[in-house]
């Protein structure tokens, strides 16, 4: 299939390169070139604006940051509506507001264009390993239609319905609960640290009561304070103060969110932005008085 695909950031970049895997021929385009020109040797075509990425293709994706990035890259000039033709499909996978989603529908729609929601569980590594759980959401005919796509990127796919915005906001509960495992092991190893026990030990337990790799993959980064950004703090508080915003619009209250983004946006006042959103572990440690690498590297730095 022709695809476009806009967005070559930690996650794009695996994904489009397991679309041309699949044998699919990509045009990419990404603000920043060097990273779109890095996807040629794999087999792409670069383009030169998000238009041009998707003109003559019959989908396109898109893995931005966030609603900002995603409305400038599909509405403004030389955008993907622009580009895009009559009946071709913009696949949104970037975690975005449920009403964005609406928006970015609508207004494809008017220009007889099509759009779904397809955003995406799994870090960095597991786009590149085509490991991603798919959550798309849209027409019926068009999800069957694209599921070869899916699976070129990922191991499973779980359809949210057939209005893209539902996508969405199953993908910021989700990322909720991923939230609110890190706060409680934050706060589970600052008790069991500053209770002079060895905070692997309890991971451990916790691997063997929970058996889930998302568990093992958080407990062992938090436990190793191994904070590169695979995924940045700054996007982690997106995500829930986005599930914070879908909350409200259907009037279901999430007390825990809003503590979970005071956390985050304590991390944030401590200059946490562009470190893994897993360092949110730093502010329970920090209140609990106790000695972190981040800031014995600090101190370290000024000796
Ligand atoms: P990233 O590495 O920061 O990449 C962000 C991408 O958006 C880059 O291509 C960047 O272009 C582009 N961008 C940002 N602002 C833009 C603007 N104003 N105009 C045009 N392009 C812009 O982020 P990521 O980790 O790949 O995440 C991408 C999306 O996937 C986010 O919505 C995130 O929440 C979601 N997600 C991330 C993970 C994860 O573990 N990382 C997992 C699942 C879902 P430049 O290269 O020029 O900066």
């Amino acid at each position: 299939m022709e695809i476009g695909f806009v967005g070559l950031g930690k996650m794009g970049t695996g994904m489009a390169r397991n679309l041309i895997r699949a044998g699919h021929q990509l045009t990419v385009y990404n603000r920043t070139p060097e990273k779109a020109e890095s996807l040629r040797g794999d087999g792409a075509t670069v383009a030169d604006s998000p238009a041009n990425a998707a003109r003559g293709t019959q989908a396109v994706f898109t893995m931005l940051a966030d609603d900002h990035a995603l409305a400038h890259v599909t509405f403004g000039e030389h955008g993907i509506a622009a580009g895009l033709q009559k009946g071709a499909v913009h696949i949104s996978c970037s975690t975005i507001s449920t009403h964005l989603a609406r928006r970015v529908m609508d207004e494809h729609t008017e220009r007889g264009q099509v759009m779904i929601s397809a955003p995406v569980f799994g870090r960095p590594e597991a786009a590149e390993a085509k490991r991603l759980i798919v959550v798309p959401a849209g027409e019926h005919r068009t999800l069957e239609r694209l599921q070869p796509l899916f699976d070129a990127i990922g191991r499973r796919t779980f359809v949210a319905g057939d209005q893209p915005w539902k996508a969405n906001a199953l993908k910021l509960c989700g990322n909720f609960m991923i939230a609110s495992m890190l706060e409680a092991f934050s706060e589970s190893f600052a008790v069991v640290r500053k209770s002079g026990m060895d905070h692997h030990i309890f991971l451990e337990i916790m691997k063997e009561l929970f058996g889930s790799p998302v568990y093992a993959n958080y407990g062992s980064i938090i436990a190793d304070e191994k904070f590169e950004p695979a995924f940045e703090l700054k996007l982690g508080l997106k995500d829930v103060r986005l599930a914070l915003d879908a909350a409200m619009e259907v009037a279901a209250p999430m007390p825990f969110a809003s503590i979970v983004r005071d956390q985050l946006i304590s991390a944030i006042a401590n200059g946490q932005e562009g470190l893994d959103w897993s360092s949110i572990a730093l502010v329970s440690a920090r209140n609990a008085g106790l000695p972190t690498r981040e800031a014995a590297q600090k101190s370290g730095a000024r000796a």
